[in-house]
């Protein structure tokens, strides 16, 4: 039988050669991502030059084959599968990052990783804040397309938040670049940030230039633990409500210090042993952090149950370990989840901590729960066994009621994650009709053929009824 698209792959590879590997372990390797659902492609291309993916794109837009991009595949929504088939562009090769000290911008390629650029820019004196977990990993180019953030959205902004300019391909094979290297520009439609959380469905980005921020001279790290999660995040709006911004201000439920603890085999805070804990992190000058302190400290004393600094960065580090642990030691739980990163406006926090802990006695689900409490955006992790029928059956309920939950809080279905295949069940509880059909007109406009990435965002598909893979990955668990 011939593979589909099976004049146009040897077209491509014709033209870019090495860059093309049709084998069968190199299509296997990129038919998946962190979502570990498999669809095969027929070739994977890995461009050593930005402009191999323009040739890709032409190609691709006269046979009318799929293409999905990929950065590190770190996505846990599905959105790097390739649901269609067709081609893989794997960006990884292409990760080159200059810094422009004088400026404070930085100029990089899409397969970058986000650390890559920290600790180049950190060299220099300057910091790039958006840290997904995944960072060593994970891509500035899938960064951008998913909008990603991380523990520093509250005070800082999300990826969104520091692009300055785009450069890539539209799905026709045309290069294009939104903005310039100036922090300043105001020449046109701001398609620039319409590409910015598309998800590789309105074009391939090649590389970007991002905007940096001083180094900060300093950092002070509190824990403080509270009675109960509703206590805990009245606490946190009354820091807020003082004007405090603290750099980082992660939230643990309960269930989530539990893990935490059981999987590094210590007590997140001595004393305090499995109560609900917030963990912040100042960062500025040095004396805007001494200033600061008398007041948190204050605060820490009126509200929490007991609270704590760390002595040094080491300690500080050691605290960040454990938080960074919690989302992998959820696998004690229950060998699945659904890993919803909801928002919720602040003004709603109390509400949602009292609905989250009916769900949890209704669904009779383990749901740790954990987050960036400044800006609302949540991490609900439903745990549940893949072959208990019964579990996953209440785990499916808990998860609608949890989407429309949020919404009817104001909140949002994703904060950082994006919709790629996994909250397609989702999109119409957050946009209405005809926002979704706006979107469509966006696609149907920049993508005709309706090559890049088709079958994310608009198509429903249970992504949890599918067969996973028993892969690893370097970044699970961590
Ligand atoms: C352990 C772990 C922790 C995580 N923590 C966080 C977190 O704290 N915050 C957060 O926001 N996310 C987090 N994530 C999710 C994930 O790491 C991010 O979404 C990340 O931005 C994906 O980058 P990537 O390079 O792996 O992209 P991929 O997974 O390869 O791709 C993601 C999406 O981006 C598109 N894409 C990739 N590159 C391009 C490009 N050059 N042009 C256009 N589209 C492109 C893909 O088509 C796909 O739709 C985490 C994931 C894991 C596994």
């Amino acid at each position: 039988m011939k593979t589909p698209h099976v004049t146009a792959t040897r077209q491509l590879k014709r033209r870019l050669g090495a860059s093309v590997d049709t084998s069968a372990p190199g299509c296997w390797a990129a038919s998946f991502d962190s979502s570990k659902v498999s669809f095969l492609p027929v070739a994977v291309i890995t461009p050593r030059a930005e402009q191999e993916i323009g040739t890709v794109l032409r190609l691709a837009n006269r046979h009318r084959v799929p293409v999905t991009v990929r950065g590190r595949g770190t996505t846990l929504m599905g959105s790097a599968a390739p649901v269609r088939g067709g081609w893989v562009v794997d960006t990884t090769k292409l990760r080159r990052v200059q810094i422009d000290a004088e400026a404070g911008l930085a100029t990089v390629q899409a397969g970058a990783s986000t650390l890559a650029l920290q600790q180049a820019a950190a060299k220099k004196g300057w910091f790039y804040p958006p840290d997904p977990s995944s960072k060593a990993y994970c891509t500035l180019g899938g960064n951008i397309a998913c909008n990603a953030g991380g523990m520093h959205g509250g005070k800082y902004g999300v990826t969104r938040d520091f692009v300055i300019a785009l450069r890539g391909f539209l799905p026709t094979g045309e290069f294009v670049e939104w903005g310039t290297a100036t922090k300043k520009f105001a020449a046109g439609f701001n398609l620039r940030d319409l590409w910015i959380g598309s998800e590789g469905m309105l074009g391939i980005v090649t590389g970007a230039v991002l905007k940096l921020i001083p180094q900060p001279a300093a950092r002070w790290t509190l824990l403080t633990s509270f009675k109960d999660e509703v206590t805990a995040l009245k606490a946190a709006r009354v820091l807020f409500r003082a004007r405090v911004q603290p750099a980082i201000c992660e939230f643990l439920d309960c269930e989530s210090v539990v893990c935490a603890e059981r999987a590094t085999g210590r007590s997140v805070f001595p004393g305090q042993a499995g109560r609900p804990v917030i963990l912040l992190e100042f960062a500025g000058g040095v004396s805007e952090i001494e200033e600061g302190k008398a007041a948190v400290l204050a605060w820490a004393e009126r509200t929490a149950l007991g609270f704590r600094e760390a002595r040094d960065r080491a300690e500080a580090e050691e605290l960040w370990a454990v938080r960074r642990k919690c989302s992998g030691a959820m696998f004690e739980l229950g060998d699945s989840k659904l890993n919803e990163d909801i928002v919720i406006p602040m003004r709603n926090y109390v509400k949602f901590a009292r609905y989250l802990a009916g769900l949890k006695r209704r669904s009779r689900l383990a749901i740790p729960t954990f987050g960036h409490v400044a800006d609302g955006n949540l991490h609900v992790n439903i745990m549940y066994h893949r072959d208990n029928a019964a579990e996953v059956k209440r785990a499916e309920a808990a998860v609608h009621d949890l989407m429309k939950t949020v919404v009817a809080l104001g909140g949002a279905i994703s904060g950082e994650h994006g919709i790629g295949l996994a909250k397609t069940p989702f999109l119409r509880l957050q946009h209405s009709a005809a926002q979704v059909k706006a979107m469509q007109a966006v696609k149907q406009a920049l993508d005709p053929r309706g090559i890049c990435n088709p079958g994310k965002m608009f198509e429903i598909v249970q992504l949890w009824k599918y067969p996973k893979l028993k892969v690893s990955f370097p970044w699970d668990h961590k």
